[in-house]
């Protein structure tokens, strides 16, 4: 099995008490099985506060409480479970969190994901050009596979080739993967309304967007930073391709998500890009409906 990361993987630290949109709050947790019976064999004060705050409902899951906490998240935004077992105590989901996984077959792909507040700021960080490490041999090496990997491969060096604007990257792009010209994202206000969200001040800059986006000025943020967000999307996204045949939607999606922030960063210039984009990927990438829905209109 080969296993791929991005060159700033293994920087990544969750930044705990500091994470204003901790991802212990909001979400319900599902408690995997092995996870499960190692808290129901704890007999200690600590097993007794875990079987208190678990619902047996199927999937069983951390009950939220006020504010929609996790209930072992405590007034620090440290996890008590940490804290007093370990991290050798979480269950699968606070494990793996914000890790996403890609396969192809004898092949995996591992990232971070966006809407995390840490992963968004240690991506946005880089300077030079991500490059993808590798662990281990892809063994059985699938003839489609390799081809789709090569044209990822080639939409990267398109979006990291420096000599050349944002823009005219992302129009080069699209050509390359043979996909529809998204066109200015505040034609699609109406689309992202439609769809499942998460938070008010989101529907207000979707607003905001629709009424102003086509007249703001570009803001000044240096292209590094939207090359990084290009080669996100397309890290995340572009394998998909291989349940679906189709590369030129994850492309113009990769050029959607970036066109949109920097109109929302030209529409509110006050808000870090790391939070807009936080905000962007919490909203949109961790819904599998959300996403099937913008692929399907990006065909
Ligand atoms: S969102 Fe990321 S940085 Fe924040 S608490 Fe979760 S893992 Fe840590």
């Amino acid at each position: 099995m080969l296993t791929v990361y991005p060159d700033y993987y293994p920087a990544f630290r969750c930044i705990a008490g500091a994470c204003r949109h901790s991802c212990c709050i909001g979400w319900e947790i599902d408690i995997d099985e092995e996870s499960l019976a190692r808290y129901k064999a704890m007999h200690d004060p600590l097993g007794e506060r875990l079987r208190r705050n678990i619902s047996a409902d199927d999937p069983p899951h951390f009950v939220l409480g006020e504010r929609e906490r996790c209930p072992f998240l405590n007034e620090r935004n440290l996890c008590d479970l940490i804290l007093e077992g370990g991290e050798g105590l979480l269950c699968q989901i606070c494990d793996d969190h914000p890790r996403f996984r890609n396969f192809l077959p004898g092949y995996t792909e591992i990232g971070l994901g966006l809407c995390c507040e840490g992963a968004a700021q240690l991506i946005l960080s880089q300077q030079e050009p991500v490059q993808l490490l590798s662990e281990g041999n892809w063994e059985e090496k699938d003839p489609d596979a390799e081809a789709l990997l090569a044209l990822r491969k080639q939409a990267f060096a398109i979006v990291q080739d420096r000599s050349l604007s944002i823009d005219k990257r992302m129009d080069k792009l699209l050509l390359l993967c043979q996909a529809c010209e998204p066109g200015h994202p505040a034609d699609w206000v109406d689309v992202f309304l439609e769809l499942e969200r998460l938070d008010e001040g989101w529907t207000a800059m979707l607003q905001k967007l629709e009424q102003d986006g086509k007249t703001i000025p570009v803001p000044d943020v240096p292209d590094v930073q939207w090359e990084q967000l290009l080669v996100y999307f397309l890290y995340r996204h572009f394998l998909t391709a291989w349940e679906d045949g189709d590369v030129g939607s994850k492309a113009g999606f990769a050029v959607l998500s970036v066109r949109l922030l920097r109109c929302l960063k030209g529409l509110f210039p006050q808000v870090e890009l790391a939070e807009l984009a936080r905000m962007y990927s919490a909203e949109i990438e961790y819904s599998n409906e959300n996403m099937d829905i913008l692929f399907d209109e990006l065909l």
